[in-house]
């Protein structure tokens, strides 16, 4: 696996062009202050009627109509969420896109399922930070960075690869490393990786756990002490050392607990399962589900939202975090008024 720093790139590639970051949410604040401070010449495409203009304005940023921003842009980074992309860029960017133009993305899902066909004389190529904005924005300022993964869909003008670097540097990514990709790759991996592991996958076991201990009698309260509140413990022992350190740190009671049982509850039959689920993915079906889902208005996204919602963990949930002064405060990942 390839990885590229700060000294392999060549920002006179993108000093010299004009950068249009459509959208101004986690990735669009993160990459579009970012890039202005490291000099480059950027500009933020947004709809007339949106709440983030004031936001963007008051970074100082230049603020434009979307269709105007990548008119003016050599380089079109496309930040809106995935699901809306396919329709901004038909309705604002593509006419844009005439040859020798660069249209760029954070996540392969509208090239790779084919939502998005720019024409062959436009280099599409991928940036994408392995974090959320903020993370990108904060490590950027205090002088590091974010590692990002580099990917080349089409490369007519044969440079795609040297703009994408040097727009992963000019974000704080050539600090921390880039690693080159496919469009293929990062897109199956990461909806594989929210689906069974990450997101689906935890919040399923976590509940079946809760239910399984509710069920059998058990207080909730104890039940999501058990089996969601401290996941993250464990989950700061995992990120920082690796399963190693996970259970260096946990008692040996636990440890053998770990070592015999974890594999009875996710077992064969479960990754068969989880390979039914990168065929989907493989296959498109899951893609293209997702964006009929849209175009209905979300009608089963929602209610499957809202049942969650109403589950008795969010409930006994909401209830123990009333004893947990620190979560409250400015330290919250996400303060739904702001992000
Ligand atoms: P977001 O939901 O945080 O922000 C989207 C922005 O697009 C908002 O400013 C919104 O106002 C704007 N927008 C929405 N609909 C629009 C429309 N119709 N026309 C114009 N603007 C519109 O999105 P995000 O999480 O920053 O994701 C952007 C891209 O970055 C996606 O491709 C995503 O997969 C990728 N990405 C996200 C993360 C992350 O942590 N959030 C990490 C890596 C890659
Ligand atoms: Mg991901």
């Amino acid at each position: 696996m390839k990885v590229y720093y700060d000294r392999d790139a060549n920002m006179g590639a993108l000093s010299e062009r004009r950068v249009a970051v459509v959208g101004y949410g986690s990735q669009g604040f993160a990459q579009a202050n970012n890039l202005k401070d490291s000099g480059i010449d950027v500009v933020v495409g947004l709809r007339g009627d949106s709440p983030s203009r004031a936001k963007a304005e008051l970074a100082g940023l230049r603020v434009l109509p979307v269709a105007q921003a990548a008119a003016e842009a050599d380089l079109v980074m496309m930040l809106v969420p995935d699901e809306h992309a396919p329709d901004v860029y038909a309705r604002h960017v593509a006419e844009s896109m005439t040859p020798g133009k660069y249209l760029s993305f954070s996540h392969g899902f509208s090239i790779h399922y084919d939502f998005i066909r720019p024409p062959e004389d436009v280099s599409v190529l991928m940036v994408a930070p392995k974090g959320p904005g903020h993370l990108v924005r904060s490590e950027y300022a205090r002088g590091a960075g974010v590692p990002c993964l580099l990917a080349v869909h089409q490369d007519p003008a044969g440079d795609a690869r040297e703009l994408g670097l040097a727009y992963a540097a000019a974000i704080g990514g050539g600090r921390a490393g880039v690693i080159e990709t496919t469009f293929r790759e990062e897109t199956e991996t990461d909806l594989f990786g929210e689906q069974a592991v990450l997101c689906g996958g935890l919040t399923a076991l976590i509940k079946a756990g809760f239910e399984t201990l509710t069920e059998a009698g058990y207080a909730p309260e104890m039940a999501y002490f058990e089996c969601l509140h401290e996941m993250k413990l464990i989950v700061d022992l995992l990120y920082e050392g690796g399963i190693s350190e996970m259970r260096y740190s946990i008692s040996n009671t636990a440890q053998y607990g770990d070592m015999t049982r974890g594999p009875v509850v996710v077992n064969e039959e479960t990754k068969r399962r989880m390979r039914a689920l990168l065929a989907e993915i493989q296959s498109g079906a899951f893609a293209r589900e997702w964006m009929r889902e849209n175009r209905a208005g979300k009608p089963r996204f929602r209610d499957l939202e809202r049942q969650s919602e109403d589950h008795p963990i969010e409930q006994v949930g909401r209830n123990l975090r009333e004893m947990m002064p620190w979560l409250g405060g400015g330290g919250r990942l996400v303060d739904r008024a702001k992000n």
